[in-house]
């Protein structure tokens, strides 16, 4: 078969199996609502959770910095593009998550699979949750490691593959979502760091949900009130979300984040972000820090969005932040209802496989602080009409 054919013929099978994706062309800044394709809509899914990415203290403090930073940051963190900004908000990270020391990535994706390539190697073993997000999955495959997976949330199951092992060499490696980023459940957070304590394991928590949403002042399911390095000793947050800017850190002892700088691909073999969107986070920081009405918001949402479906009569979350879930199983059915609530004028995007598992196709509602809660009451009156108009009602997939 031909290169050309063979990549055709590709692209076919996924638009046969509604499995298609499709980039929207956006003309505007992240807000409640966004602008595309001519029309100016709803939008229930950015992740920008604290509704910061537009903020106009952003703004400035980016513009602000840009003029004493310039743009480019010319070079990796090793060679010469380490900055006192960086510095800085290194330091306040460390300082957010009360642990030693924390350490810059260009993205989630990016600190996941460098953390877990810097600490296992062929000799050890690595435990995920089956539904973990993609960039901790290719990480484990990346490190070489011999990777394993147990059942969502199900710390028992863990338990039991750890004790299989038994004497198995090398070093065991557990790594979980602390919110999952397409249910919006929280993992056993407790029960692994049990599970984890009894047989030597390494725990990695990835809060990329959780930071600026869950917790004391935002600072997530792994406030270092409850569980400090001895227990979690790699702790991921993502900055593109709730702080609405751009990349991540990885947090942990002094010499875990020593280990980082010396041996993590992605951190080492990358140009630094540019200096001024680090001032600007760290801006962001502070307000997400400060702005506790942003959380009760999300809360006072999802309570509204939970009355409103069950008033409905369709099943509620289990969710209790931001990112809900209504799975529909079909992905065309799922396709076509995300299209109706387009043309109602709501933004909710269809997740499809090998986003999620097969057969749990979804339409992901997320809530940010910036939404009004008659905005909510728009959805559930939108959601009845499109679920009534289109054939297959059951909405439990
Ligand atoms: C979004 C996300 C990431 C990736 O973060 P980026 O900064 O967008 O690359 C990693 N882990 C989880 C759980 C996420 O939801």
């Amino acid at each position: 078969m031909s290169r050309t054919r063979s990549i055709t013929q590709r692209l076919a099978s996924l638009r046969r199996h509604n499995l298609y994706r499709r980039r929207r062309v956006v003309e505007g800044a992240q807000g409640r609502e966004i602008d595309i394709g001519g029309r100016r809509l709803l939008n229930f899914c950015s992740n920008d959770y604290l509704g910061l990415a537009a903020d106009p203290r952003l703004r400035e403090s980016l513009c602000a910095a840009t003029r004493r930073w310039g743009v480019g940051a010319g070079a990796s963190h090793l060679v010469c593009g380490h900055t006192a900004a960086h510095q800085q908000l290194e330091e306040a990270l460390a300082d957010f998550t009360g642990r030693p020391r924390a350490l810059l990535f260009g993205s989630g994706y990016a600190a996941n699979m460098g953390a877990i390539g810097a600490l296992a190697g062929s000799r050890d073993r690595i435990y995920q949750d089956r539904l973990n997000h993609a960039s901790l999955l290719d990480g484990g495959w990346l490190s070489g490691a011999g990777c394993h997976w147990y059942a969502h949330a199900d710390a028992a199951d863990l338990e039991r593959q750890l004790a299989a092992a038994g004497e198995a060499g090398g070093q065991a490696l557990v790594a979980s979502d602390g919110a999952f980023s397409m249910d919006g459940d929280l993992c056993p957070l407790d029960d692994l760091v049990h599970a984890t304590r009894q047989h030597g394991a390494w725990l990695m928590i990835d809060d990329a949900h959780g930071f600026g949403v869950h917790g004391r002042g935002g600072r997530g399911l792994v406030d270092a009130e409850h569980y400090g390095t001895a227990e979690v000793p790699v702790l991921v947050g993502t900055l593109g979300k709730a702080f609405g800017t751009a990349g991540a850190f990885v947090a942990g002892d002094e010499d875990f984040i020593e280990l980082l700088v010396q041996r993590a691909r992605h951190y080492i073999y990358t140009t630094a972000q540019p200096a001024a969107l680090a001032a600007a986070t760290l801006t962001s920081l502070r307000i997400a820090e400060a702005e506790e009405w942003r959380r009760e918001r999300l809360r006072e949402l999802v309570a509204r969005f939970h009355a409103g479906l069950a008033g409905l009569g369709l099943p509620v979350p289990a969710a209790r932040l931001s990112i809900q879930p209504i799975v529909i199983g079909d992905p065309g059915r799922t396709l076509a209802l995300s299209a109706a609530l387009e043309e109602a004028g709501l933004l909710v995007t269809a997740i499809r496989p090998p986003t999620v598992p097969v057969g749990t196709s979804r339409l992901r509602v997320t809530f940010t602080a910036a939404h009004e809660p008659a905005d909510v009451d728009r959805l559930i009156e939108a959601l009845a009409t499109v679920l009534r108009r289109l054939p297959g009602e059951s909405a439990d997939g």
